[in-house]
């Protein structure tokens, strides 16, 4: 779009310019953030993860300028491309959605971490899946750091919906797989808080499926959780890295 496209829209001002509203959909997310933080008595500040999904690289780019270096993504035949299409190696790709097996090939070219581990295949296939990248690279095995993998946890009664993740009583096997996997290392837990529960509930029972797991895992502290509608309950609740899209974009056009 040009400016005159906008022309007589704008009484003058100029067209609503894309990296202003990101600017300012930045600017509104991380003064949410430090509003929660200092309300929880937090010292620590979680990492912000910027979920970019159906935008364009373009927006990507953008978010780069203002300093967002890690982004995140829920389909890989989407992100395979906006990544190449960005082509920077400094930002970190973030894997966030349900993923299947064959994809695991495609997601390691150019993921940092993938948050959806939720089952024991799923580990296999990426472990596998790095090792084959770094022998056609040529790389050897300390010229490229392990993948991050957080284990997805349902937090959902069994009753509920189905929107991914492992059953809590299933953690310690995958920690386990993961640990032992020579191209993996475990980060920690994310979770959803499920449709008609309160957030504040969910991220409670996920922080405490957190600290089991750092009792047997001492390093895999991380804790995946919040999005633009429940961050502040994700913080309160100890999260470590937070998943917000529309908050900081605008509405995604509705999924077809
Ligand atoms: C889309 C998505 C988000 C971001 O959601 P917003 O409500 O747009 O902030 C976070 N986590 C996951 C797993 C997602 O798929």
């Amino acid at each position: 779009m040009n400016a005159e496209e906008y022309g007589g829209l704008t009484g003058g001002g100029g067209p609503p310019d894309r990296a202003a509203q990101l600017a300012e959909g930045l600017t509104r997310v991380n003064a949410r953030i430090d509003a929660a933080v200092s309300a929880s008595g937090r010292a620590d500040r979680p990492a912000l993860i910027v979920v970019t999904k159906y935008f364009p690289a373009s927006d990507v780019e953008c978010l780069k300028a203002l300093g967002v270096y890690d982004v995140g993504e829920n389909r890989d035949q989407e992100a395979s491309v906006k990544a190449v299409e960005v082509g920077d190696a400094s930002l970190r790709w973030h894997f966030i959605g349900q993923l299947q097996t064959n994809k695991a090939k495609s997601v390691v070219k150019y993921a940092h971490a993938v948050h959806s581990v939720d089952r024991p295949a799923l580990v296999s296939a990426l472990d596998k899946a790095m090792r084959l990248e770094k022998e056609r690279n040529g790389q050897s095995e300390e010229s490229r750091p392990l993948l991050d993998c957080f284990i997805q946890v349902n937090l959902a009664d069994k009753s509920a919906a189905h929107r991914g993740g492992a059953s809590p009583a299933d953690v310690p096997m995958l920690a386990a797989m993961i640990a032992e996997a020579g191209q993996l290392r475990l980060a920690g837990v994310m979770a959803v808080a499920p449709l008609g529960e309160e957030p504040a509930r969910a991220f409670n029972h996920l922080a405490g499926i957190s600290a089991e797991l750092v009792s047997d895992h001492p390093g895999a502290d991380a804790i995946s959780a919040g999005m633009s509608g429940d961050l502040e309950a994700a913080i309160a609740a100890g999260a470590t890295h937070l998943r917000v899209g529309s908050d900081v974009l605008g509405a995604r056009p509705p999924v077809g």
